[in-house]
């Protein structure tokens, strides 16, 4: 995306938080606000849940087929988690960047800890914490579509995922949404706006300088 006076280099948003703390709700909500931003859809061996769409909110592929786009180098980052593989689609991160659009990536901490490695001057990363431990609880166990075994795993990692917000840029906590979602939205603009991502800023203000 180029503003009106200067081009600008496309940034990395990584959205990370335990299963439950209202992530995907936000990256919805901020993708709908947001037209310069595109969502990195990820490659995952898990089984997809009936609301999903293969391609919209995954890319579904067989255990053979992830191991095969990771040994060609096709993934950016990927992590095993909850004993599922996922990972994230190199080529598509790397178009929407060069046309310098943003891209957001709905991640764990391992994902985050190698594309910040891998990119660092282009990410900012965001942790959505619930607002306590029992919701958090009570949101696993609502969501319908995993079954009981999922439900407990999912709750041992969110303890592990939470051992690292600390990583993390930013932490926003999803007590109420609306609010939740502007504070992202406020990230996003905000880190929009830095002088190191602005490209030809300097000539920009030669202009300025030199028309006085
Ligand atoms: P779910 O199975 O509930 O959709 O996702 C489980 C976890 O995997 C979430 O924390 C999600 O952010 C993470 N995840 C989804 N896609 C990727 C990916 O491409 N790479 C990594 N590292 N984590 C991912």
């Amino acid at each position: 995306m180029s503003t009106r006076h200067f081009a600008r280099r496309g940034l990395l948003v990584i959205l990370s938080s335990p299963s439950g703390a209202g992530k995907s709700t936000i990256s919805r909500l901020l993708l709908d606000r947001e037209k310069d931003l595109s969502l990195s859809i990820s490659v995952t061996t898990r089984a997809r849940r009936p609301s999903e769409v293969h391609g919209v909110h995954y890319h579904f592929v067989a255990m053979r087929e992830f191991e095969k786009m990771r040994e060609r180098g096709e993934l950016l980052e990927w992590a095993e988690v909850h004993g599922n593989c996922y990972g994230t689609p190199r080529d598509p991160v790397e178009t929407s960047l060069s046309e310098g659009r943003d891209v957001l990536f709905d991640i764990d901490w391992q994902g985050a800890e190698q594309i910040a490695a891998a990119m660092p001057e282009d990410v900012v990363s965001i942790f959505v914490l619930p607002p306590s431990g029992p919701e958090l609880h009570s949101r696993l166990v609502r969501r319908a579509e995993d079954d009981e075994a999922t439900i407990l795993r999912r709750l041992a990692n969110a303890r592990e995922e939470l051992g690292h917000y600390s990583d993390y840029d930013y932490v926003i906590v999803n007590d109420e949404l609306q609010t939740a979602l502007d504070g992202v939205t406020a990230i996003l603009h905000a880190e929009r706006l830095r002088r190191r991502r602005l490209v030809g800023v300097d000539g920009f203000v030669e202009g300025i300088v030199s028309a006085l």
